[in-house]
């Protein structure tokens, strides 16, 4: 294979490269977008945070209840002694009634506690559902969005493939010193090792071409590099 031919194969072979480095970019980016769905992780996060707030105040709820029968207990008790006239001495009464007034009072200022109680819950249950209704609906969402991504996965995966494949084809064909100062230049260059020769100058640096450098790329008479960038020059007849 004469240089020119050789030149013009590593430029079509750097074509095709580019459009690897672009496809590995794009899997990479949609594999990066489905596994981070900051919004409904966000989502389900705030949800899980009520819910654990739900159930510390249900616990509070239920204590709160507890307290109030036991208050009613008490008062219940008081009362019984008070109405059955087993207490007969007059300052023992007085106490007893004074005793139910304390519990009553107790009593009154629990069943506050336990409406309060209630109402937080409620207020928590209410956010809650809200919170869980928009929880399903970004889930929709995120599903009909994920199956996307991975469609679009899959594409770029099977184009991968077959330009994998051509790739193969390609390389054998071409002097493997050649290939071996292509793939060097590429990973140093930006992807781009080759840079095509336009209006007498690199295409990639725009440095002007000496008549002598002209020439060389022209005839093809042996591989001719840019004197400023370092690329290999093509000239496209
Ligand atoms: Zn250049």
């Amino acid at each position: 294979m004469s240089t020119t031919l050789a030149v013009a194969a590593l430029f079509q072979l750097q074509q095709l490269d580019l459009e690897l480095d672009r496809l590995n970019a794009e899997v990479q980016s949609l594999e990066t977008a489905l596994r981070s769905n900051t919004h409904l992780q966000r989502l389900r996060s705030e949800h899980g945070a009520t819910q654990q707030q739900l159930q510390v105040s249900r616990q509070a709820q239920q204590e709160a209840e507890w307290a109030l029968a036991d208050i009613n207990r008490r008062l219940k008790a008081q009362e019984q002694r008070m109405y059955d006239g087993i207490v007969t001495n007059p300052r023992e009464l007085q106490a007893l009634q004074q005793e139910v007034q304390r519990i009553r009072g107790q009593q009154s200022r629990q069943e506050h506690i336990v409406q309060q109680a209630l109402d937080h819950n409620e207020l928590l249950q209410e956010q809650s559902e809200r919170q869980a209704a928009t929880m399903r609906e970004a889930e929709v969402t995120w599903e009909q969005e994920s199956a996307q991504l991975v469609s679009r996965r899959e594409q770029a995966e099977t184009r991968k493939q077959a330009l994998q494949t051509q790739r193969a084809q390609m390389i054998g064909n071409i002097d493997a010193t050649i290939l071996q100062r292509y793939e060097i230049l590429r990973r140093t260059k930006q992807g781009r090792a080759i840079s095509k020769v336009e209006k007498n100058s690199c295409q990639w640096c725009r440095v002007i071409l000496t008549p002598s450098e002209l020439q060389r790329v022209r005839t093809g008479s042996q591989l001719q590099t840019c004197t400023n960038c370092g690329r290999i020059l093509y000239y496209d007849r």
